[in-house]
């Protein structure tokens, strides 16, 4: 039995992890990929105190840090469910459970994909899912924002100021956004926003990408972009099917409810980074989350030492 399982290895979770281990609790990480989005980063310039790093490596020194402690890590193993009896008990897609007096989910989220050729041969090298972290890179080029929801016009209103010139494409006959952040981006000169379109294909010179094509849904035209950059803006899922029945408080997209200490609404059930309602889903934000769990765990702890 554990004080403190930890389940997901991204940053969140290290981060949770170190923090319990600190405290001198014993403490598991159960954890399907260690290092979660980060192992899929090519540069990483927003880790604050870290100029640039990659996300491989940050990955390493995450791993290193956390078995600088007595922490159980369990890597390769999915939980697929979280019961509530005497005690918590975890159970794993290999069937095994596991038990333990407080948890810290930790599962992060997993950004929707537009599923066309091109764009997994190009993640990380012009198709990017994060503006804060990705925008910069794109200075003086053209770039494409994919989704004309909330977080694609706040993407296509963020890099406007970056970047040369920003084409919005979405699906729908019109935008899904706050008619604020709609007016807003029509007011930028260098925004183009095109309804009625399908992206077909990313394009690329096999090193990075160089534009994408798109149909005009009303009349079935193909058409093509010359871009650096393509940010994919149509939704960020977290990795909460598994808390299914589970009883935990999740909102309608899915997301842990979580209190300023990171609480959730199981007693001795935190959570913390992408897989919470926390805002801004970002590497120093996860971590902060992961540390601020850690901590809570430890102060329900200390109070039902009995239990
Ligand atoms: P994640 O990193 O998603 O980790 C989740 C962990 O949970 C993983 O270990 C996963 O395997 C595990 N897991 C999931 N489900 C289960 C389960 N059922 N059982 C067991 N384990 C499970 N942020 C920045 O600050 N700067 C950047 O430059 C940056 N660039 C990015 C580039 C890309 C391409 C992407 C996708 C994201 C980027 N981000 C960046 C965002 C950042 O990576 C995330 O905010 C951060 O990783 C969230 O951390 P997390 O620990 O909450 O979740």
């Amino acid at each position: 039995e554990f004080d403190v399982l930890v389940v997901g290895g991204g940053p969140a979770g290290a981060a949770a992890a170190i923090y319990a281990a600190r405290k001198g609790l014993s403490t598991g990480v159960v954890a399907e990929r260690f290092g979660g989005q980060v192992a899929d980063t090519m540069s990483i310039e927003n880790f604050i105190s870290v100029s640039a790093t990659e996300g491989p490596k940050l990955v390493a020194q995450l791993e290193e840090h956390v078995n600088d402690y007595q922490v159980d890590v369990m890597k390769n193993q999915r939980a697929s469910a979280l019961t509530q009896g005497d005690k918590l008990e975890l159970t794993l897609e290999n069937g095994a459970t596991l038990k333990a007096k407080s948890l810290v989910i930790a599962t992060g989220a997993r950004w929707r994909t537009m599923n066309v050729l091109g764009e997994q041969e190009y993640k990380g090298r012009g198709v990017a899912y994060c503006p804060h972290c990705d925008g910069p890179l794109f200075k003086g080029k053209s770039v494409a924002v994919i989704g004309g929801g909330n977080s694609g016009i706040e993407a296509a209103i963020d890099l406007a100021n970056l970047v040369e010139h920003v084409t919005v494409l979405e699906f729908a006959d019109s935008l899904k956004a706050d008619e604020v952040l709609i007016k807003k981006a029509h007011s930028l000169n260098n925004v183009t926003i095109i309804t009625h379109a399908q992206t077909t294909e990313v394009l690329g010179d096999g090193k990075k990408v160089t534009g994408l094509t798109y149909i005009d849904r009303q009349s079935n035209q193909q058409h093509q972009l010359e871009l650096a950059g393509i940010f994919v803006q149509i939704g960020l899922i977290p990795n909460t099917e598994w808390l299914e029945g589970s009883g935990i408080a999740l909102t309608p997209f899915g997301e842990v409810a979580i209190d300023a200490k990171g609480a959730t609404s199981i007693p001795g059930v935190f959570a913390a980074g992408d897989v919470t309602t926390e805002p801004y889903k970002q590497i120093i934000i996860a971590m902060g989350g992961g540390a601020t769990a850690s901590l809570g765990a430890f102060d329900y702890l200390i109070r039902h030492q009995s239990t």
